[in-house]
């Protein structure tokens, strides 16, 4: 069985993935995500396929899905999980594109359409495109994160995004055996503190900052990063509150308790979180030890308003948990000390740290992972650094693909 294969997006890029891959009897299309840039950026125009397979719920992987859907009658196969925040995503991104002003590649029916064709699959079981078994795997990303196991003469597995270590919110995905390993390379290159060291720098900061009369802000993407972070908080002793649109994704996991790595353990860190459910609560939040809130790159969102009120108080403080991609106005905020609020670029006096809560496999991590799935072939994408990966792959025997964008390979 031989396996034609293209990047609609995501190949030689952190962001709007898209794999088409054509096998006999079956075409299938493995994410189909959008990079919200500004502007922001698409994947190539997938041409009809036979089945779509989402790999995770976070917006670079779900959030040109209504669009495929509009067009063809077709299937998205994911975790229940994943479809619902992915739903959640859709929605938001409508509501945010109108704001800005870009064009919309769909309209809130597309979403609408978009949830009748989703078809639930569990870890650990199989699904079928043509002659050929697709079985899902947990990716360890967030919680309903897949990979995908192609099953023929040959098989090849699909990481989408991958962690390999366990973190609070979910344990770290596995190796699986297979001839041919497309995998994320996000990390290529750089590698993670360790993250009980990076936990305990957050939690010494938060309480440095109380201890002087400050607020701590802590920007969060809402899907897995906040339930990460209220996870650490749960056992301290501070006042905790939540804004944005992390509290629905929290509802969300709870109600798919079988993919996070405790239910439990999660249930009590939003027992234990002060939510910001209207005017009066966001005030008192603002006063409050912590706010935890989106967006985590301070493109928007109630943390704009939070970040504002503090900027002058050198007592508080700006505690960003992710990556800050270029363009962004957190990525602005290190290099700069000013950020934008509503368009005016405003200085920011309060003290401003990062720690890094990914949820990525590190380039160590990748390397082990591909070694543990002993493949013939390693296909590398979602990076933009992918080189010095690949250079490590096949200083251990590997042949070693990097496809960009628009290429035609053969597995
Ligand atoms: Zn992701």
């Amino acid at each position: 069985m031989t396996i034609d294969c293209e990047f609609l997006g995501g190949g030689e890029e952190v962001g709007r993935l898209g794999i088409l891959l054509k096998c006999p009897g079956a075409k299938m299309l493995f994410d189909y995500g959008m990079t919200a840039s500004d502007p922001p950026l698409y994947p190539a125009a997938c041409p009809p396929v036979d089945i779509v397979f989402l790999t995770h719920s976070h917006l670079d992987h779900c959030g040109m899905i209504p669009w495929l859907t509009a067009r063809y009658d077709i299937n998205v196969v994911s975790t229940s999980v994943s479809r619902e925040i992915a739903i959640l995503l859709m929605e938001d991104s409508i509501k945010i594109g109108a704001s800005e002003g870009y064009p919309e590649p769909y309209t809130s029916n597309d979403v609408k359409i978009a949830r009748r064709r989703f078809e639930e699959i569990m870890f650990g079981d199989t699904s079928s495109a043509g002659k050929v078994q697709v079985k899902a795997h947990s990716a360890g990303h967030i919680p309903g994160a897949t990979m995908y196991e192609l099953i023929g003469k040959r098989t090849t597995l699909i990481t989408g995004d991958l962690h390999t270590l366990d973190t609070r919110l979910v344990a770290g995905a596995k190796p699986v055996k297979c001839d041919n390993l497309i995998m994320e390379s996000t990390y290529s290159g750089r590698n993670h503190p360790s993250r009980a060291k990076t936990e305990f720098a957050l939690l010494k900061k938060i309480e440095e900052v109380n201890n002087r009369g400050g607020t701590a802000i802590i920007p969060s993407f809402a899907v897995g990063r906040t339930q990460e972070i209220l996870l650490l908080l749960k056992d301290s002793r501070y006042e905790f509150w939540l804004d944005g649109m992390g509290k629905k994704v929290n509802k969300i996991y709870m109600a798919f308790p079988g993919y996070v790595r405790s239910a439990k353990r999660l249930r009590q860190a939003v027992n234990r979180t002060y939510e910001v459910r209207n005017v009066h609560a966001r005030s008192r939040a603002a006063k409050a030890d912590v706010v935890v809130t989106t967006s985590g790159m301070l493109d928007g969102g109630p943390v704009l308003g939070y970040v504002d009120a503090i900027r002058n108080d050198p007592r508080s403080a700006i505690l960003l948990t992710g990556y800050q991609v270029e363009g962004s106005n957190g990525r602005k905020l290190l290099e700069t000390g000013y950020m934008e609020f509503q368009g005016v670029s405003e200085k920011v006096d309060c003290e401003v740290m990062k720690f890094d809560f990914s949820a990525h496999a590190g380039h160590d991590e990748l390397l082990a992972f591909a070694k543990g799935c002993s493949p013939e072939k390693i296909v590398l994408m979602h990076g933009d650094e992918r080189e010095i990966l690949a250079g490590d792959l096949r200083a251990e025997g590997f042949e070693v693909l990097l496809p960009k964008n628009g290429e035609k390979f053969t597995l």
